[in-house]
C-alpha cells in the first residue's frame, strides 16, 4: 500500500489534486482507496463543499475523517489547513460504518458493531467519535479482538480559530456520532502503540464524587479544583486551564497509566474532561518532562519501525502540542522514514486497544503502522541529529527544575520506605515487630471465606534467662537472631513471622489448618533442638498453636495461644501444645 497526501487551504485545490491522483498507476490499479480528511476548519459548509467536490471527481471514493486541533503533514506540523491523506491498498479492503447519534443510541451502535466484527481477515478497526460519548471505552472493548488493534480518536478543534462544533466526517458530517472503519485483508497488517511519558508526581488521591462520567466534583472529599490550588498554588481564575495543562491527572487502569486533562472548571470547583473518569479511581498529579516523553516515544517508535510499515499514522493529543510546542515536531521524526512520510493529527482523546489492554487516553501519542505483505528489510529513520546533541547546550530551566523535583521525590519515597521498614521491623532480628503482626492479623481477619483459615503460633525460648545470666546479654542476642533465622526458614512466603516481645515470637499462617500448623510448630521445635547455638550450646523452644475462630479478636486468639504455650512450659517444655 501507499499513501498520497496533500495539504490544502481551499476546496478549489481539489480539482488539481484529483487530476494528479488519477494519473498515479497505484490509484488506477488499487483494490481500494480510503481518503482520510484531517481538517482544522470546522464549518459545516466548508466540509460539505469539500465532500461535494471530491464526489464530483470520484463518486465512489470513500471518505472518513474529523476536525482536528492541528495536522501532521509529511512529517511537519500544520495548523489551519486540511490534510487529505489517500490510503491506497493493493489488495486489501475496508468497510465504513457511520452512526448519527442524534438518530440512534450508543447502545444500539455497540450492538450493531458487535455483529459487524464477525469478518474474516480483520486487520484493525479505526474509530472516530465526537466528544463526550458516555461509553467510548465500552465500544472499544466490544470491538477488541485477539489479533488486531482498535485505534482512533475523538475530534479536536483549533482552540483559537474554531467557529462551529467539531465534527467527524464520513459520507456527510456528524456533530454527534461514531464512525468505524474495518480494515480487512489477508495481506494487511496493522500495529498500534501508544506512548504517554507523563510521570506521576506527589501523593495518591481518590475521586470521591463524580457528577457525570466527564465531571469530577470531589477529590479526597474536597472540591476537585482544590488539588491544583493545594499542590500547584494555582487559583481557579481565567488562567486556570493554562496553568494546569502540564499537570494531567494520572489514573492507573489495568497497569496502564491514563492521563486526564480538564478542559473546563466551574465555580463549584468541578473539573470537566473529554474522556471518562470514575468515582473511586485513584489519581495522582503528573508532569510532562521532555526527556521522559521523548524516551517513551523512542520506545514505541522502535516497535512500530521494526514492523516496517508502508504507512504510519500518528494521533497525538492537543495537550502535547501546547506543552511541547515547536518541539512536538521531534516526536514525529522518530517515525519518519525516507519512504514513509508521516501524516496524522492532534485531537482531544486518543484510543488504542490491543487484545485485552488499552484505553481512552489524553496527552498521549498513538502511532499506527499499516503494511500490506511481509516485513521488509530494516527501514531507515531520518532522525534529526541536530536536536540529539541538545545536552551539550544549556538545559532549559524547567527541565532542570523538574529533574530536581523528580530526584527529590524519589529520595523522599526511599526515605519513606526506610521509615516504614523501621516502624514495622524488629531491629535485632529483622522479623516483623509486634505492631506489624497486629496489623497483619487485623488485615487477615477481614478476609471472610468459609474455607479461609488463619493459624497462629507462639514460640518462647526455654530457660532463656539462664543464657543471659551465664554467657551475657550479647550471646543472648545472638541466640535471638539465630532463632529468628530458623523461624524465617520454616515458613512459606505468605506467612508472617514476628518478634512479639523479649524472647517470644509469633507466626501468622494464613490458609493453614490447625493440623498443618501443629506440623509446622513441631518442625520448628525439632530444628531448634538440633541447632548448635555456638557459645550458648544447646537450646529448646516451647510452642503454643491455635486457629482463629470466626469473630475472634486478637485478644481472644492471644489468650488461647498463651494458654497453650503456658501448658507446654508447665508440662515439661520443648514441646508443642495446641488449643481451639
Ligand atoms: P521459660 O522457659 O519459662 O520461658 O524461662 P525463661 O528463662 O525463658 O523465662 P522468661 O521467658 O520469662 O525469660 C525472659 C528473658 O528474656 C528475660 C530477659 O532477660 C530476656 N530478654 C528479653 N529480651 C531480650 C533481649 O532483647 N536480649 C536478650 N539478650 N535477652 C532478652
Ligand atoms: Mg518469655
Ligand atoms: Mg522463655
Amino acid at each position: 500500500m501507499i499513501q498520497v497526501s496533500y495539504s490544502i487551504k481551499d476546496t478549489c485545490e481539489i480539482d488539481e489534486i484529483m487530476r494528479q491522483l488519477k494519473e498515479k498507476k497505484e490509484y488506477a490499479s488499487a483494490a481500494s482507496v480510503l481518503l482520510q480528511i484531517y481538517s482544522s476548519f470546522t464549518e459545516g459548509s466548508f466540509i460539505l463543499e469539500l465532500l461535494e467536490r471530491i464526489r464530483e471527481h470520484d463518486p465512489m471514493l470513500q471518505v472518513t475523517g474529523l476536525t482536528t486541533s492541528g495536522e501532521i503533514f509529511r512529517g511537519e506540523i500544520c495548523t489551519q489547513t486540511v490534510v487529505l491523506n489517500f490510503l491506497i491498498f493493493e489488495d486489501s479492503y475496508f468497510k465504513i460504518y457511520e452512526y448519527d447519534l442524534k438518530k440512534t443510541t450508543q447502545n444500539a451502535v455497540a450492538v450493531d458493531l458487535l455483529k459487524k466484527k464477525e469478518v474474516q481477515d480483520l486487520a484493525g478497526i479505526m474509530l472516530f467519535t465526537t466528544l463526550n460519548l458516555q461509553s467510548v471505552s465500552d465500544i472499544i472493548e466490544i470491538l477488541a479482538g485477539d489479533d488486531y488493534p482498535v485505534f482512533g480518536s475523538s475530534v479536536g478543534i483549533d482552540v483559537k480559530g474554531f467557529t462551529s462544533a467539531p465534527k467527524i466526517i464520513g459520507s456527510q458530517f456528524y456533530t454527534e456520532g461514531i464512525i468505524a472503519v474495518f480494515f480487512e485483508g489477508k495481506n494487511l497488517h496493522i500495529k498500534a502503540e501508544h506512548s504517554l511519558g507523563w510521570i506521576p508526581l506527589g501523593k495518591e488521591m481518590q475521586i470521591t464524587q463524580t457528577d457525570s462520567p466527564f465531571c469530577i466534583s470531589r477529590i479526597d472529599d474536597q472540591e476537585a479544583v482544590f488539588v491544583y490550588m493545594k499542590y500547584l498554588n494555582v487559583e481557579p481564575n481565567q488562567y486556570f486551564l493554562e496553568n494546569i495543562r502540564e499537570f494531567p491527572l494520572l489514573l492507573l487502569r489495568d497497569g496502564i497509566h491514563v492521563a486526564r486533562v480538564p478542559f473546563k472548571y466551574d465555580k463549584e470547583g468541578r473539573l470537566y474532561f473529554t474522556s471518562e473518569v470514575n468515582k473511586g479511581e485513584r489519581i495522582r498529579l503528573s508532569y510532562g518532562s521532555e526527556k521522559h516523553i521523548f524516551e517513551d516515544v523512542d520506545r514505541i517508535s522502535k516497535k512500530i519501525n521494526a514492523f516496517t510499515p508502508d504507512v504510519t499514522m500518528l494521533i497525538s493529543c492537543t495537550n502535547r502540542l501546547s506543552f511541547l510546542q515547536e518541539k512536538t515536531k521531534k516526536e514525529i521524526h522518530y517515525f519518519q522514514t525516507k519512504e514513509n512520510q508521516v501524516n496524522g493529527f492532534y485531537s482531544f482523546s486518543e484510543f488504542v486497544w490491543n487484545k485485552d489492554k488499552g484505553g481512552v487516553f489524553n496527552s498521549s501519542l498513538v502511532a499506527v503502522g499499516f503494511r500490506e505483505g511481509d516485513k521488509k528489510d530494516k527501514i531507515q529513520i531520518t532522525t534529526d541529529t541536530e536536536e540529539d546533541n541538545e545536552t551539550k547546550h544549556v538545559i532549559p530551566f524547567h527541565e532542570r527544575l523538574l529533574y530536581l523535583l523528580e530526584v527529590t521525590t524519589n529520595e523522599l519515597k526511599q526515605t519513606n520506605k526506610k521509615l516504614e521498614q523501621y516502624a514495622t521491623t524488629d531491629a535485632l532480628t529483622k522479623l516483623y515487630n509486634r505492631r506489624r503482626i497486629e496489623d497483619i492479623f487485623e488485615y487477615e481477619s477481614r478476609k471472610r471465606n468459609d474455607k479461609y483459615q488463619l493459624s497462629i503460633l507462639m514460640a518462647d525460648i526455654d530457660y532463656f534467662k539462664k543464657v543471659n545470666d551465664t554467657y551475657g546479654h550479647d550471646t543472648g542476642d545472638q541466640v535471638l537472631k539465630q532463632i529468628a533465622e530458623i523461624l524465617k526458614g520454616s515458613v512459606r512466603k505468605g506467612d508472617s513471622a514476628g518478634r512479639w516481645g523479649g524472647e517470644e515470637f509469633m507466626i501468622l499462617l494464613p490458609c493453614v489448618t490447625l493440623e498443618q500448623a501443629e506440623k509446622i510448630a513441631e518442625e520448628i521445635r525439632k530444628r531448634v533442638e538440633a541447632a548448635d547455638f555456638e557459645a550458648a550450646g544447646k537450646l529448646t523452644v516451647s510452642l503454643g498453636v491455635t486457629i482463629r475462630n470466626e469473630n475472634d479478636s486478637m485478644k481472644d486468639v492471644l489468650l488461647r495461644v498463651d494458654e497453650a504455650l503456658y501448658e507446654a512450659k508447665k508440662t515439661g517444655r520443648n514441646k508443642v501444645i495446641s488449643k481451639v
